[in-house]
């Protein structure tokens, strides 16, 4: 998502040899909705992309918190007002809408921007031309060694780019094991047709959340309605022993529904939908926050620098915001000479850094507090959530809480950019 933006962000701001190298061999249309915040959807619809993303997906205007055992409801926020306030709806969709609408875009661009899929890039070097060993898939392709002006590493959370650029820093920042993982599940509407309880989800306009101890499931619809999309938080119990190699596996169908064995009937008939052998875990992990994101030419962008629990649903939104953010700063360059490069890379941090790991504790926050088991701390976010119900107070699952969707969505980081680089450019030194 980090790339797709920053290569889009930049061509649309005029540059010519933009190169976008993916391991993968092509998009890799991940089966999970996400949620497309309206801090996203701006950026998107800056870049032109979003009225085809919004086409696909689904405007949600409430959300429910719910026990997970009684399926009884803890709060009941309107979001209708997201709109208004912020000028775009809160909207779902499915992860290949997202990344479809972002690559078509870039296509259109197609003399600016080059993929290079199945190609993985490592051994990055900086300096004033930095560049890395590009190793294709197809074993009869030598690696080549490709350099560049800026070098922008949207490698995900296991990123070479932030690997390489720590050891040279000899900067220490460990990965976070959050002990948490993930299920993500897609019921197809054939599959829930005789169920009417279920079907009114599909075709409705809420996101659900059941919560229980040390777990819980969000649910909405996606794809205009035709799919219902659910994704877990449970204890990780699968990948406790595997330390950074993987992320994701298959997991069995039985563990997963003894994971939920209490939870109320509908969603033991929701779970029930997965067919045997599909049920697939996601791992779910942090790393420590950097104390630089850029050195030299390189940059981090992504989850590759402020990767987060999902519990705020911002991490694509946040890694979309800094691809906006780097085209408005390379945009201004008052030349491109490595040191002007190297500030406007650390006017990008300026603008993104604090913000980005301010949400990751949020999120990580959310998540404590949707994961209480009985104790005071529960009762008072019991308290809380009653209190709500009378309209008053803030909403412990803080992704439905209204002043922290003011600070997510209600500030326009391209905006900042475009306004303040002159200021912090003259502020920040190489
Ligand atoms: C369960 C779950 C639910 C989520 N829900 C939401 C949500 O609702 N809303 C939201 O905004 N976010 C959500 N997120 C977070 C979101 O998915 C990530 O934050 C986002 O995908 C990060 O984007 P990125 O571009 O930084 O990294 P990625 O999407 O991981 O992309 C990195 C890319 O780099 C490629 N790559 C990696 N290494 C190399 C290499 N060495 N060479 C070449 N290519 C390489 C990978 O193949 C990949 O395509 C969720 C995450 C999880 C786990």
């Amino acid at each position: 998502m980090g790339g797709l933006t920053t290569a889009l962000a930049l061509a649309k701001e005029g540059f010519k040899h933009i190169d976008v190298y993916e391991s993968a061999s092509n998009l890799g249309f991940v089966g999970a909705g996400i949620q497309l915040a309206p801090n996203m959807a701006r950026v998107l619809d800056n870049l032109g992309v979003w009225k085809q993303i919004e086409a696909e997906a689904v405007n949600i205007t409430e959300t429910s918190v719910r026990v997970g055992a009684s399926d009884s409801e803890l709060a009941h926020v309107p979001l209708e007002y997201i709109h208004d306030t912020y000028g775009y709806p809160h909207m779902v969709g499915h992860r290949s809408s997202l990344a479809g609408g972002l690559y078509d875009g870039c296509l259109k661009h197609a003399e600016q921007i080059h993929f290079h899929f199945s190609t993985t890039a490592d051994k990055v070097t900086f300096g004033p031309k930095p560049s890395f060993t590009a190793t294709p898939r197809d074993a009869s392709q030598a690696p080549y060694t490709v350099e560049a002006d800026v070098l922008l590493g949207c490698d995900g959370i296991k990123s070479n780019t932030r690997v390489a650029m720590l050891e040279l820093l000899n900067i220490q920042a460990h990965v976070k094991d959050t002990h948490q993982a993930a299920y993500r599940i897609m019921i197809h509407r054939d599959q829930i047709k005789d169920d009417p309880e279920l079907l009114a989800l599909m075709e409705g306009n809420k996101v659900t959340r059941w919560i229980g101890e040390k777990r819980h499931i969000i649910a909405y619809p996606v794809s205009n309605n035709t799919i219902y999309n659910l994704s877990t938080t449970q204890p990780d119990s699968n990948f406790a022993a595997a330390t950074n190699a993987t992320y994701t596996t298959r997991g069995d169908k039985s563990v997963m529904l003894g994971v939920f064995a209490d939870f109320c009937p509908m969603v033991q008939r929701m779970l029930a939908t997965v067919p045997e052998g599909e049920v697939c875990e996601w791992k779910l992990r942090v790393h420590e926050p950097l104390p630089t994101w850029v050195h030299e030419s390189v940059a981090l962008v992504g989850d590759a620098c402020h990767p987060t629990l999902p519990h705020l649903a911002q991490g694509a939104a946040q890694a979309i915001e800094d691809g906006g953010v780097l085209g408005a700063v390379l945009a201004q360059l008052p030349d491109t000479t490595p040191a002007s490069i190297n500030k406007a890379l650390k006017v990008y941090e300026k603008i993104r850094k604090n913000r980005a790991y301010a949400l990751v504790e949020l999120a990580a926050a959310s998540g404590r507090a949707l994961h209480l088991g009985d104790g005071a701390a529960k009762e008072e976010r019991d308290r809380q959530f009653a209190a709500l119900k009378e309209g008053k107070g803030p909403v412990p699952d803080k992704w439905a809480d209204a002043d922290v969707q003011r600070e997510l969505y209600g500030v326009d980081t391209t905006a900042i950019a475009r306004e303040k680089f002159q200021e912090l450019f003259a502020e920040v030194t190489v």
